[in-house]
């Protein structure tokens, strides 16, 4: 008899007892907006900012509603307007091109390659279209990030980066987020970080933070956050920025300090269970694993592999094979648009042009979560289904 896994793919582990208390505290004084603080208090989400400014090495942060506005945020702060294209990647999630709609702006898709990184010829060829490259870091896979700044540098691009899911990773000793103007970091509750929805917002730039500020709807209260730019710097914006609400509440923020001082033993258990699996899949006849650069430092909270050239019955086969046995592998192939898997070419209100190889990659990644509350041991048994069942498949040709 084959054995199944009984884990659950979506449980995340409870939020530490720290921030339930400090949230409990939250509660208990009614002053849940963040600039609802009594006297001398700074209030639980101007110290998030400030807490994670300082540990991703950033002079401004900004915390909002969710990953996908502050996303928005970052291309309304600098300037892009209706009509106007943004570069993006054909290999990400779909609030990313959806931010880039919701100014009015149009997506244009770069190719992703065999590593799952945005290809870089491909993106030398198509800089000149755009002023901005709204780079997301699609599952944790970064590209050269010296090679893309010197692309964008000598283009003129300007880079948003989305660290949905790079929240601790680096490129060489740079942490994720600190190569572009701007980053992005979702606290959605599938992400590094758990605050239900939530997202923050890094820079090293006076105006472009200062403009985000007032964007997320800080009124004239802009002077209460702790990592903003200079007072003056609000002086040039605040009658010319809308405000567009989409502010941060204590309750998140205080839920979240706690888990971002966390960041790094969460990163280090996420690595430890993605090594194991990654070692279980190696060697498989017909499954290529994504090989990761030595100057990545990547947090591993999902894995991806490829069945590159499979038939697409056969990957189907593969992964009703494994959802049989507990194991719930996602496909970016899938012809349909399922869960939170869609492509570049399903979002229709972005027409793309066809892209082969991009396409070849797409039809080959198969896609795997790895909640934390998995045991290494679990790990390695879900490695073993998915080696066992795609060997089975492979083995029939
Ligand atoms: C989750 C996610 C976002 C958006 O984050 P939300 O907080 O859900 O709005 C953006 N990009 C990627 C790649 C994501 O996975």
């Amino acid at each position: 008899m084959t054995e199944t896994f009984q884990g659950s793919f979506t449980q995340q582990e409870p939020i530490p007892d720290e921030g339930i208390e400090a949230a409990m505290r939250v509660l208990q004084s009614g002053r849940l907006h963040r600039y609802n603080v009594g006297p001398d208090e700074q209030g639980e989400t101007a110290l998030l900012e400030q807490e994670f400014a300082a540990q991703m090495g950033a002079k401004y942060c900004l915390a909002v509603a969710s990953g996908g506005y502050a996303l928005a945020t970052s291309l309304r702060a600098l300037g892009v307007k209706p009509g106007d294209k943004v570069l993006t990647n054909a290999f990400t999630l779909a609030p990313v091109p959806g931010a880039i709609a919701s100014v009015g702006a149009i997506p244009v898709f770069v190719g992703v390659t065999e590593n799952l990184v945005i290809d870089l010829e491909d993106l030398r060829a198509k800089a000149a279209q755009a002023d901005v490259l709204m780079l997301s870091h699609m599952r944790g896979h970064l590209c050269d990030m010296d090679l893309l700044m010197e692309i964008c540098d000598a283009t003129g691009l300007k880079v948003v980066e989305d660290c949905a899911h790079t929240m601790g990773a680096k490129w060489k000793e740079t942490l994720s987020g600190r190569h572009g103007a701007m980053a992005c970091y979702s606290t959605q509750t599938y992400k590094h970080a758990n605050s239900g929805e939530g997202g923050l917002l890094v820079s090293d730039d006076d105006e472009l933070m200062a403009k985000a500020i007032m964007l997320s709807g800080s009124y004239m209260l802009y002077e209460r956050h702790l990592a903003r730019p200079p007072m003056e710097v609000f002086e040039n914006v605040k009658y010319e920025t809308p405000n567009i609400s989409g502010r941060m509440d204590h309750l998140r923020a205080a839920i979240l300090r706690p888990q971002l001082r966390d960041l790094d033993q969460q990163v280090a258990r996420w690595n430890e269970r993605y090594r194991v699996i990654e070692d279980g899949l190696r060697d498989t006849p017909g499954l290529t694993v994504v090989e990761r650069p030595e100057q990545e430092t990547y947090v591993g909270s999902s894995i991806q592999f490829l069945l590159l050239d499979w038939d697409a019955d056969k990957i189907d086969d593969v992964l009703q094979r494994c959802a049989a046995r507990g194991v719930e592998l996602k496909w970016f192939g899938g012809a349909e648009p399922v869960a939170f898997t869609s492509r570049y070419d399903s979002w229709r209100y972005a027409p793309s042009e066809a892209m082969p190889e991009t396409d070849r990659v797409l039809a080959g990644v198969i896609d795997m979560r790895i909640p934390l509350t998995f045991s290494v041991e679990d790990c390695a048994f879900i490695a073993s289904i998915i080696r066992a069942e795609v060997s089975a498949v492979w083995q029939e040709g």
